[in-house]
Parts: C-alpha cells; sequence; structure tokens
C-alpha cells in the first residue's frame, strides 16, 4: 500500500481505502472521449494512487489534511460522468469518492428545499423527491449517472431548465471542504440576502479546484399540476431561434423550448417534421390555467415564426428517449470519435454563431458530420449544442484531430462573442481556452486559487490550466 494509503486506513479505516488495480481503473477518468480513446491507445498518463470513499463531512476533512500532508492532489470524484476531463486525476493523486455520500437529509415541504449530501446520484434523490410529491426540476441528460455534488461543481443545467432554472438557481446552500481541512457551511436557507458577495458561487463551478463540496441544499418544487406537449416545423433554424425568443422575451418560461437544426432534425424526427425542416419542441407544465395560456402564447408565437404544428409524437418521443446514450464505444470501436460542444450567446449574435461554428466544425479534417440545437433558452439569448462525429484518418492521429475540431469550434464561437461552455464546464479540455474567455478577469480566478489552495492540491490542471 502507498504511504498516503496507509496513514488514510489507519486513520479512517482499511474499508475505506482502495488502491486495487479495479479501482484504480474506475476512477482514471470520467466521460470525457479523449481520456477513453488515450486509454485505448495506451497513451492515458497519469492516474490516482489512492481511492477513499469517506462517509462523512470529517472524513472528507482528514482525507484532504493527510493529502496535504504526503504533498498529493486531490481529485474530487462524483459518478465520474463529467464530459470535459475534471475528475482525470493526475500521477500520484488521492481521489475522494463521495458516492457513499448519499442520504437524503431534509425535505422543508412548508420552505421548499431539500438537503442531502454530496455524492447522492440525482436520479435517486429526484425518486425520494417524487415520492413525497416534489422535484427539483434538475434534470440534466445524465441524471442517473451523477452527483448533487457534481451538478454544482459543474454548474450544470437540466432538461426543464427554462421553466426552474439552472444549478445556480437552485442552490440555496452547501457545505465544503477547504484545502487544509477546514469546514466552510454556506447558510441558512433564506430566500436572499445582502451580505456582501454570494460566497455559494465560489462552489458553482468550481470543479473540484477550490474543496470538496460534502453537502448541498436546493430548491424543490410541487409536482407539476399539468404538462402539456406541442411541436412546430420551421424553414430554417434562424426561424426557430427566433420564435424561442420571442416567447421568452415578454415572460413565458415553457418549462422546454428546444430547436433542432435540420439535420438533427432529420436524423432525429423524420417519422413526424416534414423534409428540410428545423423542428420546435415545447413542454409547458405548472398549474393547469398557466400551462394552458402558456400553450396558446408559444402556438402563436410560432405561426407568426412560419412555423406549422406538427403535434405531440416528436415530444413524447423525445422524452421517452431523452436519456439514452451511445457509450463511446460504440464510436471507438469504429475508429471514429464523437463529441458535444455546448456554447452560449446573445440574441444578437447567435445566428452568427449558429452558422460560423457548425461551418467551423464541418470543415475539420476527419469530421463527416456535424449539426446543432438550442436547449437553454433566456430572455437575453440562448446556448446552442453542437455534435459532432468524425472518422480521422490515420486513426493513430485521431487525438490532434480531435483537438483541432475543437480548437476550431472554440475560436469561432469566442470569435462570435459567445461563451465557450453553457454547462459541461472547463474541465482539463477547456482549461487552455479560459483565458481568453475571461480576459481581464483570469488574473482573478488565479488569485482566488492561489488565496484559497495555496499548494495547487485541489484537482491540479482542471479549471486552471497548469504548465504542460
Ligand atoms: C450522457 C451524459 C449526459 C449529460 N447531460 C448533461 C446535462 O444534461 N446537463 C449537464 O449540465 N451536464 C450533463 N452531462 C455532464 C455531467 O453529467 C455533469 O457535468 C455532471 O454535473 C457531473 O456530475 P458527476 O457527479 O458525474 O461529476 P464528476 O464527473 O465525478 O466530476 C465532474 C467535476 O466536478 C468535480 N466534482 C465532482 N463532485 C464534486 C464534489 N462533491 N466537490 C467538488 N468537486 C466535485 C470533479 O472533480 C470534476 O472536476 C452529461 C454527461 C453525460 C455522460
Amino acid at each position: 500500500m502507498s504511504e498516503i494509503g496507509d496513514a488514510l486506513a489507519r486513520e479512517l479505516g482499511r474499508d475505506r481505502v482502495a488502491e486495487d488495480a479495479a479501482a484504480l481503473a474506475a476512477h482514471r477518468t470520467d466521460y470525457w472521449i479523449l481520456a477513453h480513446l488515450r486509454a485505448r491507445q495506451g497513451r492515458l498518463a497519469g492516474g490516482p494512487a489512492c481511492v477513499v470513499t469517506p462517509r462523512t463531512t470529517a472524513e472528507v476533512a482528514s482525507a484532504v489534511r493527510l493529502a496535504e500532508r504526503h504533498g498529493a492532489g486531490v481529485v474530487p470524484y462524483g459518478a465520474g460522468s463529467g464530459v470535459v476531463g475534471g475528475a482525470t486525476p493526475p500521477a500520484g493523486s488521492l481521489v475522494v469518492d463521495l458516492t457513499a455520500m448519499s442520504r437524503l437529509l431534509e425535505l422543508n415541504e412548508r420552505a421548499l428545499y431539500a438537503r442531502a449530501e454530496a455524492g447522492m446520484l440525482g436520479g435517486a434523490y429526484e425518486a425520494a423527491l417524487g415520492a413525497r410529491g416534489y422535484t427539483t426540476g434538475n434534470y440534466p441528460q445524465s441524471i442517473d449517472r451523477s452527483t448533487l455534488g457534481g451538478w454544482v461543481a459543474t454548474r450544470a443545467a437540466g432538461q426543464f431548465s427554462t421553466r426552474y432554472g439552472n444549478i445556480e438557481d437552485l442552490c440555496l446552500g452547501l457545505e465544503a471542504v477547504l484545502p487544509g481541512g477546514a469546514v466552510v457551511r454556506l447558510e441558512p436557507v433564506v430566500p436572499r440576502a445582502s451580505v456582501g458577495p454570494n460566497l455559494r458561487e465560489l462552489f458553482l463551478g468550481s470543479e473540484g479546484a477550490f474543496g470538496v463540496i460534502t453537502e448541498v441544499t436546493l430548491r424543490v418544487h410541487p409536482l407539476p399540476e399539468e404538462r402539456a406537449l406541442a411541436s412546430f416545423a420551421f424553414p430554417s433554424m434562424a426561424a426557430a431561434l427566433d420564435t424561442v425568443r420571442r416567447v421568452l422575451r415578454v415572460g413565458w418560461r415553457p418549462a422546454v423550448l428546444r430547436a433542432y437544426d435540420r439535420v438533427e432534425t432529420a436524423r432525429q424526427f423524420s417519422a413526424w417534421a416534414p423534409a428540410d425542416a428545423c423542428l420546435l419542441l415545447v413542454v409547458c407544465e405548472g398549474p393547469g390555467a398557466l400551462v394552458q395560456a402558456e400553450s396558446a402564447a408559444c402556438a402563436r408565437e410560432a405561426a407568426t415564426g412560419s412555423g406549422t404544428a406538427v403535434g405531440t409524437e416528436p415530444v413524447a418521443h423525445w422524452l421517452e428517449a431523452r436519456n439514452k446514450v451511445p457509450s463511446w464505444d460504440f464510436f471507438l470501436d469504429r475508429e471514429m470519435l464523437a463529441d458535444t460542444i455546448e456554447v452560449a450567446a446573445a440574441w444578437d449574435r447567435i445566428d452568427r454563431l449558429y452558422e460560423t461554428v457548425v461551418a467551423a466544425l464541418a470543415g475539420a479534417p476527419g469530421v463527416v458530420v456535424a449539426s446543432g440545437h438550442s436547449s437553454h433558452g433566456y430572455p437575453q439569448g440562448t446556448n446552442i449544442y453542437f455534435t459532432f462525429v468524425m472518422k480521422p484518418e490515420p486513426f493513430s492521429e485521431a487525438e490532434a484531430a480531435y483537438l483541432e475540431a475543437w480548437g476550431r469550434a472554440l475560436r469561432a464561437t469566442l470569435a462570435a462573442g459567445g461563451t465557450i461552455s453553457h454547462h459541461h464546464g472547463i474541465g482539463r479540455l477547456r482549461a487552455p481556452w479560459l483565458e481568453q474567455e475571461l480576459k481581464s478577469a483570469y488574473p482573478l480566478l488565479r488569485a482566488l486559487k492561489r488565496a484559497l489552495d495555496p499548494s495547487g492540491m485541489m484537482n491540479p490542471g482542471a479549471l486552471i490550466a497548469t504548465p504542460g
């Protein structure tokens, strides 16, 4: 056993510590396709020395203190569903696996919030709330394979965010273990406070670089009284996006507004949508009277934008299939790569962003298809979620081709005035790009990192790039 493993076993108990090949392999990477490619090619560098699975916040604090004493990096690990390499531990690091901290601690039905340990899986949390008549309203596609702490750490967004908000809107409080082992609780739960900057924000999107989140408090909502589905076909992506804009600008908040370009409409909805159309899916939910008024308003705006009603079937199909994802192995077995790039921009820049990023991806060597849809709209703008599939030749050069495609997409995004990530975060994949996005604010982020984590032990290389 390693020195740190030995020390942890003495302090926390042998059953909390694992160093066998299977445990280390299971925590070698998250869901980032490039790490999976490297593993297949025998080029995945690094890897943890040890995995600790604490049961309490005090055990997390002990593990962090011991790691500091032994000069080891600490990588908080939720369910490993991150797609940008945030949980891809460097050599010799200590992985803190949170999944044994998975209890729902409190559901406050009067004040509409719930408190849970950070390692609770989203699906289990939602099921526990649902059994008592509530929902979190946060349904990332990965809900069954991601943790509440991971949601906060990556600044996640759920499929129904237009009505319920993203994780930063839902998170009312949290507890975290800081580098050095001090425990900080950001509470009490109040509807709002004017007590200086909101310190919760330090952890929303922190990706393990500022500490280990051990508990979260999230808003909950009574289960909706009614739900209505509709879909509309448009002659262009611009017309579909503009309908989303007009619905949101006057104050409607349908739970789902998803506008698919021609390629994705043909791929997923050809059984219902006319050829060459761009499909908009709409889900309204909440009190019955609101749902009826909101559905009627969406239909009016769709008609104004030259949209024609397609019916409820495409939405029912999406609701049924929305969490099914092919594994990376499907592509890698065929010497192909696939990935998604979710970016966002204001309404006055979104058409240019969509056009230039799709063109940039389509023009990258080896890319066989590039497409996009908008899934999270706001009065000020929307995200676009791009998907590309590539068959690099020769496949031994696949990493360079993959990074070239990403580089082209992110350069086009920045040139169009967009943000390089809407909800997957920075991880190790986008870390070299963050300075170009934050510009004059980047030194502030680095200063915060130095102040909170002077030895740089927390998830080194994630969020903030380290040299090399
Ligand atoms: C099929 C699929 C669909 C997805 N759909 C969505 C989606 O709809 N919306 C969305 O936002 N994302 C989505 N994702 C991305 C991913 O699920 C989210 O980023 C999720 O929030 C990660 O949670 P996790 O518990 O798996 O975190 P991990 O992958 O384990 O970790 C992600 C990052 O957070 C840090 N971290 C994790 N837990 C903690 C903690 N307790 N304290 C401090 N740092 C921590 C890690 O160090 C790492 O940097 C999807 C991913 C997949 C594979």
